[in-house]
């Protein structure tokens, strides 16, 4: 079976090409799509083949989309199996593959190809799907691995009317030991378990103002494996970060930093690993497909990946520049199957360090200003949260910072008041905020589940009120 990164991806579009579909290359990050922030999803790309605007001869198309999950970024490096930038391997089809051949092809893929085992394989449904049941149970799915979720996990919808239809997700279990141990623990627990890795759409209603919901022209599949997920598994590897792409980043910034890293926690400076192993390389990616660092939309989100790297540096301990080393790593074990990075190396290199450098001057600015107010305290004193809320909002200073520096020294920070600030800046700044033009009906139709909520666009065009969620 596939083992390495590269032997999983290239065995996933040889196994669907093999059945007929087209391998399509990776669209880029930056969509072609005015109304998508970054490619989320693999069926992006095939938006018009989903609205029957463009048609295909094959009877479906087969990926590896480069991805990026905005709304996954504050949870990174919390846990195992959230990226900000990850693979999706899929196969898609606009009415050329029924639901039952494409169950039978995923399970086929995961239990031949990746030969997984089946009784570690669950299965969730749609509530009332009882096609899926029937489908599982005929590929010899035993009842108490099909576990029925309601609309919220397993019913995608494009937004309150329009495309929509149930999903099935397929899970591994890690086994016990990676449980919260809770009687009720079952895919779709937060736990670590039951690890989700396979999503299968089958987009096939068309949703009316009045809720009902009319056929559309054809059934349409839309399918969404994690790479590094896969890898995780097949490798026995505790955690996306311990798979053969990301294992390496985690070595350096260890050798870089000399702190030690723990895969089992998921605080404190394992946590501050995984965020910079994570960003360093989403960034990497996000700057080889042109998009560069600003305040604003996708420019604004690279900026805030760089600065949160380098944030976390900073905790490490680590003094210098230090992520060019890690684009270079990417580079260097990613670039063989995206040309892309080879062909943008140098560039990619220089915005990165010109960007680092950028922020350390902010941190420098914010430093002599924190020297000051801690000047006055002793060990055991609170720190002003006002004062804490001047460096966040006029320096930019990350909040995290401040509260590891005086922690260093016995300080507390008064973080009520620093969240008093917050509330009234943020309220202040909601007032001035236009609409944003991705939001919408748009950008709900193309997530994979990955809406983007108009709230979350206030951040991006305001870093200094998001710059807490370092
Ligand atoms: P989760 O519930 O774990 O957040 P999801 O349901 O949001 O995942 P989908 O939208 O169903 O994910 O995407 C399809 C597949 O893509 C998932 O089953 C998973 O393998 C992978 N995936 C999704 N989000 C991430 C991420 N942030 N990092 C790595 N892989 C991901
Ligand atoms: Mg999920
Ligand atoms: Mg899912
Ligand atoms: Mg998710």
């Amino acid at each position: 079976p596939p083992k390495s990164t590269s032997e999983i991806r290239a065995s996933f579009l040889d196994f669907f090409e093999r059945r007929g579909c087209k391998v399509v290359p990776s669209s880029s990050l930056l969509p072609e799509d005015p109304s998508l922030l970054l490619a989320n999803a693999g069926m992006n790309q095939f938006k018009q083949y989903y609205l029957g605007k463009k048609t295909m001869r094959e009877i479906g198309a087969a990926s590896c989309q480069k991805c990026i999950r905005t709304t996954d970024i504050d949870i990174i490096g919390s846990d195992g199996r959230h990226l900000s930038f990850f693979e999706m391997l899929g196969n898609f089809s606009f009415g050329g593959v029924t639901k039952e051949q494409a169950c039978a092809w995923a399970y086929e893929f995961s239990t031949e190809v990746l030969k997984l085992a089946p009784h570690r394989l669950h299965f969730t449904i749609f509530d009332e799907d009882e096609e899926a049941h029937e489908i599982w149970r005929a590929l010899g799915v035993s009842e108490d691995h099909i576990s029925r979720l309601g609309a919220e996990d397993n019913f995608w919808a494009a937004g309150p009317t329009g495309p929509c239809g149930p999903c099935s997700e397929i899970y591994y279990d890690q086994g016990e030991a990676f449980g919260c141990g809770s009687p009720t623990c079952a895919p779709g627990c937060e736990c670590d378990r039951y690890l989700e890795f396979w999503n299968l759409v089958f987009t096939r209603y068309d949703r009316q103002a009045d809720g009902s919901m009319p056929e559309l022209p054809h059934r349409n599949l839309d399918t969404g494996m994690g790479i590094e997920r896969v890898a995780a598994i097949v490798q026995h590897a505790s955690s996306n970060y311990e798979g053969d792409v990301l294992s390496g980043l985690i070595a350096l910034g260890v050798e870089i930093s000399g702190r030690a890293y723990d895969p089992l926690s998921y605080q404190g400076d394992s946590r501050s690993l995984r965020i910079i192993a994570d960003h360093s390389r989403a960034a990497t990616f996000m700057l080889a497909d042109g998009i560069r660092p600003s305040n604003e939309g996708r420019g604004y989100v690279l900026r805030r990946l760089i600065r949160r790297a380098v944030m976390h540096g900073r905790l490490l301990g680590i003094e210098g520049a230090f992520l060019s080393r890690f684009a270079r790593s990417v580079i260097e074990t990613m670039g063989p199957h995206y040309s892309e990075l080879i062909e943008h190396r140098d560039l990619v290199v220089s915005f990165l360090a010109s960007e680092e450098e950028r922020f350390f001057a902010t941190i420098d600015n914010g430093s002599a200003f924190l020297e000051d107010a801690l000047a006055g305290l002793a060990r055991g004193d609170t720190l002003d949260g006002r004062v804490a809320f001047t460096l966040h909002d006029t320096f930019g200073f990350p909040i995290d910072l401040t509260i590891e520096i005086a922690r260093d020294r016995g300080i507390s920070i008064d973080e009520e008041g620093f969240d008093n600030a917050m509330t009234e800046q943020r309220e202040r700044a909601r007032a001035q905020v236009r609409d944003v033009a991705w939001s919408s009906f748009d950008s709900v139709w193309i997530g994979l589940a990955d809406t983007i909520s108009p709230t979350a666009f206030v951040g991006y065009d305001n870093y200094e009120a998001e710059a807490r969620i370092v």
